[in-house]
C-alpha cells in the first residue's frame, strides 16, 4: 500500500484545542501542505531513524485516509474514500519555528525521512461510523493525544473538496486530517503507539540519530 502512494496530503491547525496550544489561529480555510512519499514508513513494530541534532522532533497523532477513486464535484467521502489508517506528522519544532519567522517553506520541518510513520490500512466503515469512535496516541504505554473526527475544524468532506479544487486528488493519495491537543517531543528510545477505539493498530520505537541522549 504506502509503495503504490501517489501524493501525501496533509492538514495544519484542524482542531481547535491544537492549535490553541501552539499559539495559531484557527484558519479561515484548510491549511494544507505536503510531504513526499518517502516520509512514510509502516509502524509495523520495528524501530523508526529520525533526526537527532536538529532539535525537537514532534509528534502529531493523525486519522488518515486513502483515496480510491478520481475525484469529480458532488462526490460523496463515503464514496472517495476506500480504506483508513492512523499515522504521526512528525514534524521538527524548533526548525519549523525558525521556517515560519522566515518564511520559508515547511519541507525541512515537515518532509523529512520517515517523518510519516503510518499503521496499516483498514476498510473505511463511513464518516458517521467514524465519529464513533476515539483515536488516540500512547507514548511508552502512557495516553499522550486523542482525538475523534467530529471534532475537526473542516470535515473530511470540506478537506477532500478543498483538497480536490486546489490541488487535486485521486486515486492512491493520501490525507492526513490534522492533530489534537496534546503533541509534545520524542525522546530516543520511546514507544509509540496507536490506537483506534483502543485497538492498537500500530507501534514503532524511535531512534534519534546523533542526539546526545
Ligand atoms: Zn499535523
Amino acid at each position: 500500500m504506502l509503495k503504490q502512494t501517489r501524493n501525501v496530503y496533509c492538514v495544519g491547525r484542524n482542531y481547535r484545542a491544537h492549535a490553541a496550544e501552539m499559539g495559531n489561529a484557527v484558519p479561515e480555510q484548510p491549511m494544507l501542505f505536503g510531504k513526499p512519499t518517502h516520509a512514510l514508513v509502516e509502524m509495523d513494530g520495528r524501530h523508526i531513524v529520525l533526526p537527532g541534532a536538529q532539535g525537537s522532533v514532534h509528534y502529531e497523532a493523525e486519522l488518515v485516509v486513502h483515496i480510491a477513486r478520481p475525484y469529480e464535484s458532488g462526490i460523496r467521502v463515503d464514496e472517495m474514500v476506500d480504506q483508513y489508517a492512523l499515522g504521526l506528522d512528525l514534524t521538527l519544532r524548533d526548525v519549523q519555528d525558525t521556517l515560519k519567522k522566515k518564511g520559508y517553506p515547511w519541507l525541512a520541518a515537515k518532509g523529512f525521512l520517515h517523518s510519516a510513520p503510518l499503521t496499516a490500512f483498514r476498510p473505511f466503515p463511513g464518516v458517521a461510523a467514524l465519529q464513533q469512535a476515539d483515536f488516540t496516541l500512547r507514548k511508552n504505554g502512557i495516553e499522550a493525544q486523542r482525538g475523534n473526527v467530529k471534532n475537526m475544524i473542516f470535515d473530511l468532506q470540506t478537506l477532500v473538496d478543498f483538497t480536490a479544487r486546489h490541488y487535486g486528488l485521486g486515486p492512491g493519495d493520501v490525507l492526513f486530517t490534522g492533530t489534537p491537543e496534546g503533541v509534545g517531543a520524542l525522546a530516543d528510545g520511546d514507544r509509540l503507539e496507536l490506537l483506534w477505539d483502543e485497538q492498537s493498530w500500530g507501534a514503532c520505537s524511535i531512534r534519534l540519530e546523533g542526539s546526545a541522549s
